[in-house]
């Protein structure tokens, strides 16, 4: 057997990448929560070749000191988290302190930015997560990140990159969810030069899915709204006669966060029972909101996971308010409500 060594931190730093940054969907999503955490009212996106040619996401939100932008792209770095007990309550979409780290040293970044309140901005480039110097800027307030040349020095992960229309697919899907999980931001997705997205920042969630869903869908969608304790559920559904061939239209957010849950996927469909035709699924937006400290989002690296500390209780409340909301809408083929 050969030696047991500790690895050079680049390649550490290379591993732990490819964990954060899977492909461009991965960049995008990263960038955009972190221009949702610095408190930004209007957010854009822009992409060239599924995100592989280029990938900017231009904030308004509180900017970057220029004496911390370095300090910004090193691996558990972070002006969100402090404390171990910090860990119980996360309050923001990033925490971890590893996605401009990870994204950095795959590609290579430009940015620029300006703090809220100052006079001058500064830019950076990085190289495969090398930095060169800050050097003062003109910006204006907030901050631009440009990514190019993503996976340059990880020949493995490029050439499993699937077709750039593949990678556009999957940037768009995203920017629907970064959308609607925050209605009172404005966010516009440019691919290859043409708008695709634009939703208004208005705060209403049928503004938000009407401009990134779709008039046909908005138009057969019932309102939910209830809680059960210190649990509130609201958004919307679909009518139990629009039932669809896929759960691909099951969008969750728990705390303005889009996540994959199979418990509040089983929430919502057992509030179809007997409503919805057989191998018909429901479509939602539905957003649940509880205290943070009753929900563990240190999960999984892509933080698309969650863990409630009451799953009965937040079962029982989007069940409730669903099956409520369906009740109200008097279908003929409705059921009547049973316990
Ligand atoms: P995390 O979001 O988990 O804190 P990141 O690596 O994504 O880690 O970002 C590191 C830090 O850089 C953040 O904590 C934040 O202080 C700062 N930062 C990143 N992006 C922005 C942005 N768009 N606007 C303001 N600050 C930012
Ligand atoms: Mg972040």
């Amino acid at each position: 057997m050969p030696h047991i060594q500790q690895l050079e931190s680049h390649v550490a730093d290379l591993i732990a990448a490819g964990e954060v940054v899977e492909r461009p969907a991965s960049v995008v999503k990263e960038l955009v929560e972190n221009a949702v955490d610095a408190g930004s009212s209007a957010v854009v996106v822009e992409i060239r070749r599924g995100g592989m040619g280029m990938i900017r996401v231009t904030d308004n939100g509180c900017g970057i000191a220029p004496e911390e932008l370095p300090t910004a792209f090193l691996r558990h770095a972070t002006s969100k988290l402090r404390t171990e007990e910090d860990l119980g309550k996360i309050g923001t979409l990033g925490f971890r302190g590893e996605a401009l780290a990870a994204i950095s040293a795959v590609s290579r970044v430009d940015i620029l930015t300006r703090q809220t309140g100052t006079t001058e901005g500064a830019a950076l480039h990085l190289e495969g997560g090398v930095p060169g110097a800050v050097e003062p800027a003109g910006a204006p307030e907030g901050t631009t990140i440009t990514v190019r040349d993503l996976f340059y020095n990880t020949p493995a992960r490029l050439k499993f990159m699937r077709k750039d229309s593949a990678e556009t697919a999957a940037v768009n899907g995203l920017m629907q969810h970064l959308a609607l999980s925050h209605p009172d931001i404005s966010f516009k997705f440019i691919k290859d030069g043409v708008e695709a997205l634009l939703t208004p920042g208005d705060g209403k969630l049928d503004s938000a899915v009407y401009a990134a869903l779709g008039r046909d869908f908005a138009r057969g969608l019932v309102p939910v709204s209830g809680s059960g304790g210190d649990i509130t559920v609201s958004g919307f559904v679909t009518a139990p006669l629009m039932g669809r061939g896929s759960r691909s239209m099951q969008v969750f957010f728990v705390n303005g966060r889009f996540i994959k849950s199979q418990l509040l996927t089983a929430a919502l469909e057992e509030g179809y029972r007997n409503q919805i035709m057989k191998g018909k699924f429901p479509g939602c937006v539905l957003s649940v909101t509880l205290p943070v400290t009753a929900v563990d989002v240190n999960v999984h690296p892509a933080k698309t996971q969650v863990k409630f500390a009451r799953e009965h209780d937040v079962f029982d409340a989007v069940y409730h308010t669903v099956l409520d909301a369906l009740g109200k809408t008097g279908a003929p083929a409705a059921a009547p409500a049973q316990e």
